[in-house]
């Protein structure tokens, strides 16, 4: 049986999160695993900024939007046990850079829940089924 080594797992602040949360920590305590958790912020308008910027979770931001996220991201990575390393806020469109860290990191299970802010009333969310198409590694998509 394969072992999982490095497992990411993808929020978006919905309000089943918790419960995706949850099935990718126990996942990564059963394969002994190390968690990485990313969100994307695809509503926040950074002009200048490129696509795919890591913004660093230690800074200040004078954008109060900005500074909600970082904060809600902060939080849910405490309760998760996530190391402050392990911890990725990244600008851009969802499925690509979630996709484009898992293969710069390593991953090989992607955890997402089936759907999220984007997908409410449908069987699997957009986001979810682009990762779930076009991700080189293995995809977890938690049912809610
Ligand atoms: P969706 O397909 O957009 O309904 O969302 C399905 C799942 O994809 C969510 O439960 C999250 O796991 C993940 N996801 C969606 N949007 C984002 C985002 N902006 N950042 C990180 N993960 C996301």
């Amino acid at each position: 049986m394969t072992h999982y080594q490095n497992i990411l797992l993808a929020v978006d602040f919905s309000d089943q999160g918790h419960y995706v949360g949850q099935k990718a920590k126990s996942l990564a305590q059963l394969f002994n695993a190390q968690l990485h958790i990313v969100h994307v912020l695809d509503n926040i308008p950074m002009p200048d900024t490129p696509y795919g910027t890591v913004i660093a979770l230690d800074e200040d931001s004078p954008d109060d939007l900005l500074r909600t996220e970082k904060n809600k991201l902060i939080q849910i990575s405490d309760q998760l046990n996530i190391a402050a390393a392990r911890r990725w806020l990244i600008w851009g469109e969802p499925q690509q850079e979630i996709i484009r860290l898992a293969e710069q990191e390593h991953i090989d299970l992607i955890v997402v829940g089936s759907h999220g802010r984007h997908g409410l009333a449908v069987l699997m969310g957009s986001t979810a089924k682009e990762i779930l198409y076009h991700a080189q590694c293995d995809v977890l998509a938690v049912h809610l």
